[in-house]
């Protein structure tokens, strides 16, 4: 892998040494086992331990077919759906690579023993399959995770639509965590100039998908004045959020649960902030009751920081603990725009405030190559910045899984793969200079009270 990560730290090759380059037989990479999907059998969810299951392994090469990419990878990040996986919840992955094992011969090279995760990359193009002609060799790239088939009529109004929709690296094998990855050509963007490998890394995912949510009108379709309630506003998607609605002239609410989350929001220059732990905030009296009286208060904390006035969309993610809240702070024909469950994914609420008030709840899943393009192309002119906090070696994923699992981080955590540092890969200086600070606002030093909040057993990928 040596001559790999040499020809693309020399910057002086052309499209066709790349594709001279030779292509080692196996390369290294964090998996999952197929012999170990009953590790946790009995183990509750939250007391699961992912550093157990993830594991750093050599795995063959596969085959680049029609329309795909051999990506090298120089980084990736740990996503949410990188623990669900881990802690084979709510079903081991392999169930996915089965099925698409069965699709055609093609999807067969995804059903291994072995499941190579992650579903973000920046590296390089090394090789192209069949048909792909928007892309070459020595090509600098970011991925998103939106892998199609495109053979049924559904999917071609919204790709997310397909019936073959998976997401790359969690419902398929040969995923970012990895010196090398396999992609479809059509997941492939540009890699934003003035960022360094591990930041242009991080965003992919959780920056499309907090896109399509609130931006896009397969989502909230938020315009310039609404109040944007978030949850988790600090972390993967809600600071994604967070930056889209205050670069489209909303007015962003930021629920966090820590003094740290809350100055990184207000560094990102949101006014509105709660810190639901300082604040105290039981939406639920026991594991059955919720507390209708804690969302109202909720709601009257809400008014008092808009003027009076309630969130005309919610940004849900957290899904059980919070929903009912949720339902009932959104305004009179309000959204509430949901993507994940991550403390539970059987929700309650209170009926009578959703349809008296004519509310609508929208449910949103990742983004199509438009939506993905567009976010990717905010960050690119630099309207929108990454989120990295930290950045682990590959060696250490499973400790930066558990991390995540455990809320320990900001914003989004990177990994080397083939990047023997940070800090390389900028082109663009000058942009850089002009966007340092904001690139550089979630490295912070940890704290004791990052952690204060661990999040429990739900389920969104
Ligand atoms: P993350 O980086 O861990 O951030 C989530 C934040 O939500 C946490 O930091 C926490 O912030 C807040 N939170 C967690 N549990 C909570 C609870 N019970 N009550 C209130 N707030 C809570 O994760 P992420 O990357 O943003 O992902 C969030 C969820 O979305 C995950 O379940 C993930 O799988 C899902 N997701 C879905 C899609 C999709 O396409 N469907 C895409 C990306 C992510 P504070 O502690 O600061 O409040």
């Amino acid at each position: 892998m040596k001559g790999i990560t040499s020809a693309i730290l020399s910057q002086n090759l052309t499209s066709d040494d790349f594709a001279a380059l030779p292509i080692p037989e196996s390369y290294r990479a964090i998996t999952l086992h197929a012999d170990e999907v009953e590790l946790f059998s009995g183990v509750p969810v939250q007391d699961r331990d992912p550093r157990k299951s993830v594991h750093l392994d050599d795995v063959a090469v596969p085959e680049v077919g029609p329309g795909e990419a051999l990506v090298a990878v120089m980084a990736s990040s740990v996503n949410y759906n990188t623990v669900w996986s881990s802690l084979f919840e709510p079903m081991p992955s392999f169930r996915f690579l089965a099925r698409y094992g069965k699709l055609s011969p093609l999807g067969r090279r995804h059903d291994q023993p072995y499941h190579v995760i992650g579903s973000d990359l920046a590296g390089v193009v090394l090789r192209t399959g069949p048909g792909v002609f928007a892309w070459r060799p020595g090509d600098e790239v970011v991925a998103h995770c939106l892998s199609v088939e495109l053979e049924s009529p559904d999917g071609h109004g919204d790709t997310m639509l397909d019936p073959d929709q998976r997401i790359w690296g969690y419902e398929t094998n040969y995923g970012g965590l990895a010196e090398l990855a396999l992609v479809k050509a059509n997941q492939l963007m540009p890699k934003p100039a003035h960022l360094t490998w591990e930041e242009a890394g991080t965003p992919g995912l959780v920056a499309s998908t907090a896109y399509r949510q609130l931006v896009s009108r397969n989502g909230a379709a938020m315009k310039q004045g609404d109040n944007v309630l978030i949850w988790g506003a600090s972390g993967g998607v809600g600071a994604f959020a967070t930056q889209f609605a205050l670069a489209g002239g909303a007015n962003p609410v930021c629920v966090v649960s820590s003094p740290t989350k809350a100055a990184i929001c207000r560094a990102m220059g949101a006014e509105a902030v709660i810190d639901r732990a300082a604040e105290g905030f039981e939406f639920w009296k026991d594991e059955h009751t919720q507390n209708p009286a804690e969302w109202k208060r909720f709601g009257r904390r809400i008014r008092d920081l808009t003027g009076g006035e309630d969130v005309d969309i919610v940004f849900e993610h957290p899904g059980r603990d919070t929903f009912g809240a949720s339902v009932y702070v959104a305004r009179k024909g309000g959204t509430i725009v949901t993507c994940a469950s991550t403390s539970g994914f059987r929700h309650e609420y209170d009926n009578r405030y959703l349809w008296m008030s004519l509310k609508r709840i929208v449910g949103s899943h990742f983004a199509n190559y438009r939506e993905a393009w567009e976010a990717n192309r905010l960050i690119v002119k630099g309207k929108i910045h990454p989120t990295l906090s930290e950045t682990y070696a590959l060696e250490d994923t499973a400790q930066a899984v558990y991390d995540v699992y455990r809320n320990r981080h900001l914003g989004k955590v990177g990994v080397l793969a083939l990047a023997p540092r940070e800090g390389l890969g900028v082109r663009d200086f000058a942009m850089r200079e002009r966007h340092l600070d904001a690139i550089n606002r979630f490295r912070v030093r940890p704290t004791a009270d990052r952690c204060r909040t661990p999040q429990a057993g739900g389920f969104a990928f």
